[in-house]
């Protein structure tokens, strides 16, 4: 084992053993209280998580790929909302890493390793989710070289929470008419709006955030460069796709072990009803389908670790694991009859958090798109199709 695969291992475990003391048999209750678990964000910056992309030269840990989804699928089995307030962090700071400027690096990365910088992702807006071409939000250069920025964005998971958001915008047209800016809050012009009343995670903010001719200089520019933010997000997207695919085989396999304990305590017509071939079939589809999915986005995490694009296995990992944690969830559901519609046990909860992982990150039908798009072209064979 050479030293990185040893110190990854240790990580995953670290996260594992958290999970196990400070989530699992408090979920419930968390999730009930409905209040912000600063506490938790607190136990996430000491596991180091905030700096899992960041390079070791900024203060970060830089992990790669596929042991970032390891660490996404086990707190995802304590708790997805975990994963809500690390996935854009990540991507952002990946960004920052692999695109910023070198003062970028230095001016950002270090709080952001430590996560008194915590960093949110702005592409949505109201006219423009699947079809982010279509947004509206919009830089343009002052004769003083100033951009001056205006729009509005929705639906921004840790809007309000977040000391900074990287925003795509406008700065030109076509393919080449995007740019990403990191914007700090405090900035003037700059302000959260509305926040969305959420299925599940209602604690996690999900706000819109408004610029009125916010004005910003090329040191806010990722990469300092305009035109460059489509193809700087779609390489991030990438990853966070891949972490969604991870966060969402957590969950399933979440509902999984719950079924389990149910199937194997519960009763009717004289056993356990973990006897009856029916519920057998359920158990059965659900654990060949978790751990089907969990291959996939280890797959399709060790393509991106290996460089290149990836944004077709990206999606397959996407577009699998998303639909099986549906419908596993569903399947808890059912196992547990009446009780998996009350709160008192985690089935409803999993139900109402399985809806994220066919939409967010790019809905299921833009991954079918995608894959099919490359599929066509050709790219099934650079992985054995
Ligand atoms: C809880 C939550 C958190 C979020 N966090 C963030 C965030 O942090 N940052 C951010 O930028 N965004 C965020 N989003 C937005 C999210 O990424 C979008 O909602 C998602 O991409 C879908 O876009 P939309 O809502 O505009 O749906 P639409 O694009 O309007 O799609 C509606 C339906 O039409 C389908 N559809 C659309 N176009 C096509 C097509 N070409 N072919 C086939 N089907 C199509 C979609 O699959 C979907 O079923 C979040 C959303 C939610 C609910």
């Amino acid at each position: 084992m050479n030293p990185d695969t040893h110190h990854d291992e240790d990580l995953v475990e670290g996260v594992r053993r958290f999970v196990e003391r400070d989530i699992l048999g408090k979920v419930q209750a968390l999730e009930a209280s409905d209040t912000y678990p600063n506490h938790l964000i607190g136990s996430l910056a000491e596991l180091g998580l905030f700096g899992a992309a960041v390079p070791p030269a900024y203060g970060g840990l830089g992990v790669n790929i596929p042991t970032y989804a390891r660490i996404m699928e086990e707190l995802a089995y304590g708790w997805t909302a975990l994963n809500c307030y690390l996935n854009s962090h990540f991507s952002a700071s990946s960004m920052l890493a692999r695109y910023g400027t070198d003062q970028q690096k230095e001016r950002f990365l270090p709080r952001m390793a430590t996560g008194e910088l915590r960093v949110a992702i702005a592409l949505t807006e109201p006219n423009g989710g699947s079809d982010l071409q279509a947004i509206r939000t919009r830089a343009t250069r002052g004769p003083d070289g100033q951009w001056q920025l205006n729009g509005s964005k929705i639906f921004i998971t840790n809007g309000g929470s977040s000391g900074a958001v990287i925003v795509l915008t406008r700065t030109g047209e076509g393919k080449k008419g995007f740019s990403l800016f990191m914007l700090e809050k405090g900035l003037p012009g700059f302000s959260v709006g509305g926040r969305a009343k959420t299925m599940a995670h209602r604690h996690v903010d999900v706000t819109e955030l408004n610029f009125d001719t916010v004005v910003l200089s090329d040191a806010e520019l990722i990469g300092g460069v305009p035109g460059e933010g489509l193809q700087q997000m779609l390489d991030a997207i990438e990853t966070g796709r891949i972490a969604m695919g991870a966060t969402a085989v957590g969950l399933a396999r979440s509902a999984l072990r719950s079924a389990i304990d149910y199937a194997a305590a519960r009763q009717s017509f004289g056993q356990v009803i973990g006897q009856h071939q029916a519920i057998q079939g359920l158990l059965a589809d659900m654990g060949a389908k978790t751990l089907a999915a969990r291959t996939l986005v280890q797959e399709a995490a060790a393509v991106k670790a290996r460089g290149g694009r990836a944004d077709m296995v990206a999606g397959m990992a996407k577009l699998f694991a998303g639909e099986v944690c549906a419908e596993v969830a569903l399947n808890c559901v059912r196992i547990h009859g009446g009780s998996g519609y009350v709160s008192d046990f985690p089935a409803e909860r999993y139900y109402r958090e399985a809806p994220y992982f066919v939409l967010v990150e790019g809905s299921n039908e833009i991954q079918k798109t995608i894959i099919a798009r490359r599929l066509l072209a050709g790219d099934g064979q650079a992985i054995g199709l």
